[in-house]
């Protein structure tokens, strides 16, 4: 068929509309997602036609494509997904999951008006940052707490406001980057305080800190490496020191934990973690970590420390626009008291339940898949294999925890395996070592076993077809 005549087949809009195939999805979806759906399938026949890439139309590959178009224009972008990763504190995929009786809390709160901002006992107005404040000071020890929106917020707000215009002596092994775009010296630049660095890239000393100090020196400040190490002949001046410094020059001394850990993480061969308490109690003046990282809460920026800092950090303009929302604070506050009883915490806090999870438990969730794989795919080559996964989101960075995971070779390759299970519903994000497709079932939770079954099938349809 000529093109004239194949443009003049296509059939119009009005037609489709009244198409009885389409107009059955009118009741779900709104006649601007189907117009627009409608229009969008047209027009990429139309190029393809002048292009000379389509010799025949189909009326029904018109209509499936029209149809495939307005669910991908009425589903939302941002939707769940399976982490298969073994990656437990995954930023890309939303870093904590939230325990379900949290999310309760929250649904309720945000459904309605609350006392976010109004004293119940005296009838006034309140401040959003006292219903989290007792409960923070309890279970940490701190004299005063604040909350905004992400730790960097806390770090760029902290500096803002304790040291504008002045110098904060950081040492050259601690000026990392996070996450691509959490640089210390950048935040340090935006603040408006002045890096003052110290030492070596793999040692600093006492006397560089002190040699450092001014009248210009607004603040020691010590910045958890998060995630690299430096390792061989090294050397750096421990939080008790800093604070020795401090209190002899009579300069406060900021911590930067990062991932801020209320519970103790040695059993899991992690020596470099420490609890927020403990960090507190060695005399720390400024403290700040992320809600969602080892915490296992939402996104949030905590700050901990003495009365005085806390009240010149609270009442700087900078507090506005880093503000925590009612959400976020519901969750938080949902999430701490949980930490109320630190060993409930381990077992009802999604994050640390994985990380502490027993290999023999993982094992049994891995067989599940295997025996569910094997029965609904009796051809396909799988394995229950030993792995480990890491704990991720920058934290622990060196620490392999044992795991168990499900292997699957693809007839044709790995990668493109993986790649498939993304656009399945719900996607399931894999990883791939030896050209084996690898479920590693540390993150993947109970109910998830089966739906990992069903789009492994979908995506071996679409691979292998
Ligand atoms: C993760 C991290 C940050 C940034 O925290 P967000 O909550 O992601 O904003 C800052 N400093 C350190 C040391 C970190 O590890």
């Amino acid at each position: 068929m000529g093109k004239n005549k194949l443009l003049r087949a296509l059939p119009s809009v009005d037609e489709l509309l009244k198409n009885p195939e389409l107009a059955s999805l009118k009741e779900g979806v709104a006649h601007s997602f189907l117009l627009k759906a409608i229009r969008e399938v047209l027009e990429s026949r139309r190029q393809g036609i002048l292009e000379g890439k389509i010799g025949e139309l189909s009326k029904e590959q018109i209509l499936k494509d029209i149809k495939k178009r307005v669910r991908e224009i009425t589903s939302f972008s941002l939707r769940p997904l399976i982490n298969a990763t073994g990656v437990v504190i995954h930023t890309n995929l939303g870093r904590s999951p939230l325990p379900e009786q949290v999310l309760k809390n929250v649904t309720l709160l945000a459904g309605g008006y609350s006392n976010l901002e109004f004293n119940l006992k005296t009838g006034k107005r309140g401040k959003r940052y006292d219903h989290i404040r007792g409960i923070l000071r309890d279970i940490t020890g701190a004299e005063d707490a604040l909350v905004v929106n992400n730790n960097a917020a806390a770090v760029l707000l902290c500096l803002s406001a304790l040291a504008r215009g002045r110098e904060v002596v950081v040492s050259r092994g601690e000026l990392v980057e996070i996450g691509g775009a959490f640089r210390v010296p950048d935040v340090m630049a935006q603040s408006g305080a002045v890096l003052k660095e110290v030492g070596t890239t793999n040692k600093t000393h006492p006397r560089d800190y002190e040699a450092a100090i001014s009248e210009q020196t607004a603040l020691l400040l010590k910045v958890h490496r998060s995630n690299y190490r430096i390792v061989g002949f090294t050397e750096e001046v421990s939080i008790e020191g800093l604070v020795g410094i401090g209190r002899k020059f009579g300069v406060p001394v900021m911590f930067d934990l990062g991932s801020g850990c209320f519970v103790d993480l040695r059993e899991l061969g992690v020596t470099d973690e420490p609890v927020v308490s403990e960090v507190l109690r060695k005399g720390v003046d400024i403290l700040t970590f992320s809600g969602d990282k080892l915490l296992g809460g939402p996104q949030a920026g905590l700050i901990l420390g003495r009365k005085e800092y806390i009240e010149a950090i609270s009442s700087h303009p900078l507090t506005r626009a880093v503000r925590i929302d009612k959400m976020t604070l519901s969750a938080l506050e949902g999430i701490l008291y949980i930490y109320a009883d630190l060993e409930s915490a381990k077992e009802e806090i999604p994050v640390l339940r994985m990380l502490f999870q027993p290999p023999q438990q993982i094992k049994k969730r891995a067989l599940r898949l295997y025996r569910m794989l094997k029965k609904a795919l009796p051809g396909l080559d799988a394995k229950v294999e030993r792995d480990s996964s890491q704990a991720g989101g920058g934290s622990l960075p060196e620490v392999n925890l044992p795991t168990f995971v499900v292997s699957v070779k693809a007839k044709e390759s790995a990668e493109k395996l993986k790649d498939a299970l993304r656009h399945t519903e719900p996607p399931v994000v894999a990883r791939v070592r030896e050209d084996r497709l690898i479920f590693d079932l540390r993150t993947v939770q109970d109910r998830e076993v089966s739906l990992i079954t069903a789009s492994l099938k979908t995506a071996l349809e679409c691979t292998e077809s």
